[in-house]
């Protein structure tokens, strides 16, 4: 998204002026302004509820900064945006969407909110993409970017505290090589990717006297430098600036881009993977590697180092409406185990980096060993290609950006072993880009799609304060065999709620929003049956090619049912879905929600529809897109990792599940990557 502050007029015109034309620029603004208008307070509102309502997004430079936010975008995205703009410029448009030939900038106020709706629930799938573009962005930077005091104006009403800055006395014990001309470095091992997966076996290879290099996209931020300012984190470390997305935008893609990867920013819940993906990997992969007490072993020895534990698991309000809403109905419910010490509840901030070094991420304990171990550790370093010779691996081309000067610099990495620890979505990417040829790398991607519902509850609820993710339930994870879904809560600031909360006028999504501090949410995440693929477009990015299926829809529709019953056994008063179209359901005056009543919730839920931008979808979980095997007509890599018919080429990510883990994946993705580690330290 974007790290400037939302006073910064000047230089983000002039950056702005750019790519987008004057013309342009108005429609833009006038379209944040349609979204966020300046509204009359309701009677008797408090100056800061009064001062809520009147803000337009112009007051916060939204159009700017989300201008600016898409500077970031490639030409093709671009490209796409002026179509969007110019569409906008034509009266036929506003004839089809609002009913009045002038176009959007001419219309009433009344007139452009009928026009963004329509747009929103379109049958063309570009229009509802264009909508989600512009609602996305200015929801998020609304309500998240901060003015120059580090203060949003509207968390006041939110009851949102600003986060204090960063302690100026925090140590950064990992000190990054610096780079600063054209370089060639060798060494026994190259990793690229420093997360779940290239953590682990840094520190396996270097604790076994290795010596080690590892290149990472995103910079060291640490302690000393978490701001936990959601508008300022998201873009420092997230993938592609926390904008990406699957290419239609139907899902939301969320994924670590830092020193530590994904586990600097994720949410600490621990999972071994289930016994029952197990056996069926087993089966389906030909391999015989991951029933067997090794891979046990491996779990173990990474629960240790992580330290996996119920202590830091104590529910807070939204976890604990969970547990209550699934007691009451009877479903299954346990406590999730997370890899924190002396967690203490303080902040809810997981997401942004932990400003108090609890979370056991890789980034405070196997690549701080492997560091410890004489590691050489480079940042903004993006690896562009593997060098193979003769059917061998060679080493890795990368760029690295000089972050004190801006300039960039070729880096050559010549070794033996190279390990690709990239991710789901750029693992694949990277061997695309190398010329492979295997036609399995970067298809059967699984994303474990996710829909959310939230139930707004009398009491104050916080949904940004205490553990992200402490209690889940199993109830339907077995709907159809070993498919189904996991209820689990998800953490909401205010940025994300702007993002997500669904938007049918301009007075009914300012309302809602200011519900913000009632509003407990679950997750519906589905084990995904369904996949999809990654290519490379033809700046030889990612691109990320995933449609959730009917199959797996229809799961998560059943999800979004029971997480309404729970709610309402817990205690709300009124759940709302995040459809493009109203899908609300409140208690009524006799305070039982009747089985005719949620039937009828059931019905309006499956009419809104679970297709492509009809209801918002996320993702954190990226996995199989070189899935181990046996056979390489099926498969990427063998037993170990190692890429079929390249020696001395691993791969060591969430790449290698054979389908999706159906539990958060971390721990399964170190569990694989440290049992390889055995292996790739006796060929090194
Ligand atoms: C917000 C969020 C919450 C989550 N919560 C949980 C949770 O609570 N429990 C759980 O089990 N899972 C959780 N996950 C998922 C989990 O963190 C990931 O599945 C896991 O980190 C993936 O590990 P990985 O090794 O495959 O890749 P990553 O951890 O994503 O690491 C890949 C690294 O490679 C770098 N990279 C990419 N391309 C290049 C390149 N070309 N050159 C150099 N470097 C490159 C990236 O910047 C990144 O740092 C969460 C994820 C997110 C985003």
């Amino acid at each position: 998204m974007t790290i400037t502050s939302a006073t910064e007029t000047p230089t983000i015109i002039s950056r702005v002026a750019g790519w987008l034309s004057p013309e342009e620029f108005h429609i833009l603004e006038v379209a944040c302004d349609t979204l966020l208008p300046s509204l009359e307070p309701p009677p008797g509102s408090s100056t800061a509820l009064a001062d809520y309502y009147r803000h337009r997004a112009s007051d916060l430079n939204v159009a700017q900064l989300l201008a600016e936010t898409l500077t970031f975008e490639n030409a093709e995205a671009q490209t796409q945006f002026h179509q969007l703009m110019s569409l906008m410029a034509s009266p036929l448009s506003s004839l089809l969407l609002a009913g009045s030939a002038k176009p959007f900038i001419d219309l009433s106020q009344e007139r452009r909110e009928k026009y963004l709706f329509s747009m929103a629930n379109s049958p063309m799938a570009a229009l509802r993409r264009g909508f989600q573009t512009l609602k996305r962005l200015s929801g998020f930077i609304y309500f998240s970017v901060p003015n120059d005091q580090g203060v949003n104006p509207n968390w006041e009403v939110l009851d949102y505290p600003a986060p204090a800055p960063p302690p100026s006395d925090a140590p950064q014990p990992i000190t990054p090589l610096t780079i600063s001309r054209d370089t060639t470095l060798e060494a026994d091992a190259v990793i690229v990717g420093s997360g779940a997966g290239g953590g682990v076996v840094a520190r396996e290879l270097a604790l076994a006297g290795k010596s080690v290099i590892v290149l990472e996209k995103g910079g060291y931020n640490n302690e000393a430098n978490f701001t936990l300012q959601e508008a300022q984190a998201t873009p420092e470390l997230y993938l592609k600036r926390g904008t990406l997305t699957s290419k239609d935008l139907g899902l939301i893609v969320l994924a670590g881009s830092t020193l530590g990867g994904g586990t600097v920013v994720n949410w600490t819940t621990s999972f071994r993977t289930p016994d029952y993906v197990l056996e069926e990997w087993e089966q389906s992969s030909g391999l015989k590697e991951f029933t067997g007490s090794a891979l046990q072993d491996s779990f173990a020895a990474v629960e240790k180092r992580i330290n996996v534990n119920t202590d830091n698991s104590q529910h807070n309000r939204q976890n604990q409406l969970l547990v209550d809403g699934c007691q009451s109905l009877g479903y299954h419910h346990d406590v999730i185990r997370r890899n924190a010490i002396d967690c203490q509840q303080r902040c809810g901030t997981c997401g942004f980096g932990c400003r108090y070094g609890a979370k056991q991420s890789t980034l405070k304990t196997y690549l701080q060993d492997a560091y410890d171990h004489g590691a050489r550790i480079i940042v903004r370093c993006n690896a562009d290609k593997v060098l193979i010779e003769d059917g061998q691996a060679a080493g890795v081309k990368a760029t690295v950006t000089d972050t004190a000067t801006g300039k960039t610099y070729n880096l050559t990495v010549r070794a033996k072993t190279v390990i690709v620890a990239a991710g789901a979505i750029n693992s694949p990417a990277l061997l695309l880009r190398s010329g492979l040829e295997n036609p399995n790398i970067g298809r059967h991607l699984k994303l474990h799609p996710v829909s959310i519902i939230s139930g707004i509850y009398p009491e104050k609820v916080y949904p940004w304060q205490g553990v992200m993710q402490s209690a889940y339930s199993d109830q339907f994870a077995h709907l159809d065999g070993n498919y189904g879904y996991k209820l689990e809560v998800p953490p909401a600031h205010p940025g994300l709620l702007g993002l997500a909360t669904s938007w049918y006028s301009a007075r009914e999504y300012r309302d809602l929003i200011t519900d913000a501090p009632n509003i407990g949410t679950f997750i519906v995440l589905s084990r995904d049956k369904g996949e999809g693929k990654i290519t490379l477009d033809r700046y030889g990015e990612p691109v990320i090619d995933y449609v959730v299926s009917v199959y797996d829809r229809h799961h998560i529709l059943h999800g979004l049912r029971q997480a309404t019953r729970a709610h309402f056994a817990a205690g709300a008063s009124a759940v709302v879905s995040v459809h493009s179209k109203r899908t609300r359901l409140d208690r009524p005056a006799s305070s039982v929600v009747t089985e005719q009543q949620f039937r009828a919730f059931d019905r309006q839920l499956e009419r809104h529809g679970m297709g492509v931008n009809r209801v918002m979808m996320f993702t954190a979980h990226q996995m199989g897109t070189c899935r181990m095997g046996a056979d390489p007509k099926t498969s990427v890599t063998d037993e170990h990792g190692e890429v079929h018919g390249v020696k001395g080429l691993f791969v060591c990510d969430g790449s290698l599940f054979p389908s999706a883990s159906g539990v958060n994946p971390m721990l399964s993705i170190m569990g694989l990557v440290h049992r390889s580690s055995q292996y790739i330290k006796t060929t090194v």
